[in-house]
């Protein structure tokens, strides 16, 4: 993008990204095949998504929810992997579903309610949702995003909330519960932040075996999520470079 000439190009940033996450996982005692690198791309054009797409990207992620449907139906030939990591306002919740393999940041359950069906309703009902859900889908995969600071302002469940949360999200049909995601607070180290999100992903793990994963780093912290435990790291501007003002 022009805001980044002279530095370097787009292909050595995601190399440099790819080699400081082999080298966070090594430290680590992990093995990068356990990570998921999910490119962060929001305000960013299309053109921009089709060379990361060609330098081998598959995991895109983004914010709003227009600019994501957008960019999911024009990039459709190439086959890629919708991640949504923003706000969800519940009008637009099933809308989100619809293009979006993996949702990062469900954070309360009349959301989870719009998304998935009650496995206590009756047969009936069920059925009859079913039938209904004009946008017949395969499940769709969530984390829940847990506030990490004492600011209600910043998105995500308190952490009081998080179980009694997962335990309704994992009883309900069209969800697949995967784990927990969370952003480090501003004005603290990330570390001792993303190792409370590791607790509080075993508390997970204890209501969902299956929910193992755990959704954090950013480009200015990555290395410390994956010492913590981060199977979905999303990243973005020290891939794409500085990002454009939004739209
Ligand atoms: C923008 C954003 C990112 C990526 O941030 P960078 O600092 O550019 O890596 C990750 N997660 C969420 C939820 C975001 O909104």
């Amino acid at each position: 993008m022009s805001s980044n000439e002279g530095g370097p190009g787009l292909a050595e940033r995601l190399a440099l990204v790819r080699q400081q996450i082999g080298e966070a996982a090594s430290a680590a005692d992990r093995s990068s095949d356990e990570l998921t690198l999910i490119a962060i791309t929001k305000f960013h054009d299309e053109s921009l998504l089709r060379e990361l797409a060609a330098l081998g990207v598959r995991d895109f992620g983004e914010s709003r929810h227009q600019e994501a449907r957008d960019k999911a139906a024009n990039l459709a030939d190439l086959d890629l992997t919708w991640h949504f990591v923003g706000q969800i306002q519940s009008k637009k919740a099933r809308q989100i579903a619809a293009y979006s393999a993996v949702i990062h940041s469900l954070d309360r359950a009349s959301v989870a309610d719009l998304l998935g069906t009650t496995l206590s309703s009756s047969p009936e009902t069920v059925l009859k949702a079913a039938a209904s859900a004009s946008d017949a889908r395969p499940p769709v995969d969530v984390f829940i995003q847990v506030n990490l600071t004492p600011d209600p302002a910043r998105g995500g469940a308190t952490p009081g909330d998080l179980e009694a949360l997962a335990e309704h999200v994992s009883g309900l049909a069209g969800l697949r519960l995967r784990g927990v995601m969370a952003v480090a607070p501003l004005g603290e180290p990330a570390r001792p932040a993303f190792e409370r999100l590791r607790l509080l992903s075993a508390a997970v793990q204890r209501i969902d075996a299956g929910a193992s994963a755990i959704s954090a780093g950013m480009s200015n912290d990555f290395a410390d999520a994956i010492a913590e435990g981060a199977t979905h790291l999303r990243i973005g501007s020290a891939i794409t470079g500085f990002r454009p003002v939004q739209r």
